[in-house]
């Protein structure tokens, strides 16, 4: 539990959401300020600011939350899609630093788009870099 956190008070039930789903690692809920009917957060119960801060079983159990609400999220509105997605850090627009992915309702002519329109403007990259990039990568994970 993290002092200051609201996702932390939700946990522990001082602030109130409207829980769709809760098990022993994780607990999803409805967005206070939804970008769309069923805009959905699923969230560790314990406090992680970060995607990366997660070990891999508790990261694994997010990803089966999500997984688990995608159909329910989406057939409670009729949408016809829905982006999933995490803000991961403060630079990707973070807002709430208790690590939470999003379940965003999509509906054919939205008006919104897709995740490829979250970057300011995209790079033109040399074969070079490109290949310098992928071997840093892989390179740095520990390939579990
Ligand atoms: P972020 O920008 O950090 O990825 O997203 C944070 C999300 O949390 C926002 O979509 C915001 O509307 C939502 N949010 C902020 N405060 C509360 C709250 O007190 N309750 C709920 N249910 N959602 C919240
Ligand atoms: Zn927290």
């Amino acid at each position: 539990m993290a002092a200051d956190c609201i996702f932390c008070s939700i946990v522990d039930g001082s602030i109130p959401s409207r829980t769709v789903y809760e098990d022993s690692e994780t607990l999803a809920f409805l967005d206070a300020n939804p970008l769309a009917p069923g805009h959905t957060l699923v969230i560790p119960r314990e406090h992680y600011a970060r995607l990366d801060d997660l070990d891999a079983s508790l990261a694994g159990s997010v990803l089966e939350t999500l997984h688990e609400l995608v159909e329910p999220v989406e057939s409670a509105v009729e949408a016809d899609g829905s982006t999933v997605a995490f803000n991961n850090g403060p630079a990707a627009g973070q807002e709430i630093d208790h690590v939470h992915g999003h379940i965003i309702p999509r509906f054919d002519g939205d008006g919104g788009g897709p995740i490829h329109a979250v970057a300011g403007s995209p790079p033109e990259l040399e074969e070079s870099e490109l290949d310098s990039i992928a071997e840093s990568i892989t390179d740095s994970h520990d390939g579990e």
